[in-house]
């Protein structure tokens, strides 16, 4: 079968293809809280709205749903998890991941430019950006699986900050027509100061997401190695605006170090991240890293990621282990796509690392 190629790859034109047919601001917010599985589409012929806007929601309803179809769907071993492979309209796929704790993470670009060392969507480069009604569609297609969706992380495919337009105006969208609270929007990022500033000059009333902020290493020349496109902001600098942000939008930021073993395992680290983080109002979250076939990565045994976070414990330092929900599901991010779109991992990352803890 044909795929449907959508009209509406970013919220301004759905907006404007409302505003074409009549619809008032109290049009829109029914719409987009039909999609957003909050409310029911309205019936064919409804009273209340106008009538070319109502002879064209069926064309809209298909619109929408062509924007993010399911491809593949694998279901984790808790119950509750599941990735979700999904094709959008020009036929290209990204992957998306119902959480426990009705938490889903959406993708935002399609590959990524940052080439993490240990990702498996780093591998391919950039593909192209999502629109922001793309990483909306994700959204809705969790909500499929499970309606009481309450959390979204901006941590699957891509940097959002390479994407920034589209993700700030999904994050405004799912912030007022979806239920989410700002600290239930998280963006996660490499960081950059084009983030940061446009973070900061937020408007008062706007939604303002929590940030999580990939950090890997205190070591400025280790976390490059490990994330050779992300901006060239200092460890010191990256904490330092991240902590302004987090006052500013009164919620905690949260470092994510991918755990890899005699790389960024060490008492060194640990102690390093230690001295960065002391007295801020901070979290890690310690994710053991997905072996991925072809890179040369390992997951430090379990003695060794509990070691790391029993340090960081101890000094004070709120930390978690996240065991990733989807790891029995194909694991990390760009996996699932990998294997459905060619099977194969890069190789560059084996000379992309050639520093020692
Ligand atoms: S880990 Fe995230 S930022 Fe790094 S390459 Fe993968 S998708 Fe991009």
């Amino acid at each position: 079968m044909q795929q449907k190629i959508s009209s509406f790859a970013d919220l301004a034109e759905i907006s404007a293809w409302l505003r074409e047919r009549s619809a008032k601001p109290q049009h829109e917010r029914l719409v987009y809280r039909a999609w957003l599985r909050r409310a029911a589409w309205p019936e064919p012929g409804a009273g209340k709205l106008p009538r070319t806007l109502c002879a064209g929601l069926p064309f809209l309803r298909e619109e929408l749903a062509a924007l993010a179809v399911s491809a593949l769907r694998r279901e984790g071993g808790d119950g509750v998890s599941s990735k979700m492979l999904l094709r959008l309209s020009d036929g290209r796929t990204v992957e998306s991941v119902v959480l426990p704790k009705n938490a889903v993470c959406v993708s935002t670009q399609v590959g990524c430019a940052v080439g993490c060392a240990f990702c498996m969507t780093g591998r391919g480069g950039l593909t192209r950006q999502l629109g922001s009604a793309e990483i909306v569609a994700q959204v809705a297609a969790a909500r499929e699986i499970n309606p009481a969706i309450r959390k979204v992380d901006f941590m699957g495919m891509g940097e959002p900050a390479h994407n920034l337009r589209a993700v700030m105006e999904a994050v405004q969208f799912l912030g007022t027509y979806g239920d989410f609270g700002h600290k239930s929007l998280m963006i996660s990022s490499s960081g950059s100061r084009r983030l940061f500033q446009h973070l900061m000059a937020l408007p008062r009333q706007a939604v303002k997401p929590a940030l999580a902020l990939s950090l890997h290493s205190t070591r400025d020349e280790l976390r490059s190695a490990l994330m050779p496109h992300a901006d060239k902001m200092t460890v010191r600098d990256l904490v330092a605006a991240a902590e302004a942000y987090s006052r500013m939008a009164r919620t905690p930021v949260q470092y994510e170090w991918v755990l890899l073993q005699g790389v960024n395992d060490g008492v060194q680290e640990a102690d390093g991240l230690i001295a960065l983080l002391a007295g801020r109002s901070a979290m890690v979250n310690v994710i053991p890293v997905n072996e991925v076939s072809g890179l040369p990565f390992k997951r430090p045994p379990k003695a060794a990621c509990l070691g790391f976070v029993r340090r960081l414990r101890e000094a004070g330092i709120v930390s978690t282990i996240r065991q990733s929900a989807a790891q029995d599901v194909l694991g990390g991010c760009g996996q699932l796509r990998s294997r459905f779109i060619e099977g194969a991992a890069g190789s560059a990352a084996r000379r992309a690392l050639d520093i020692s803890a």
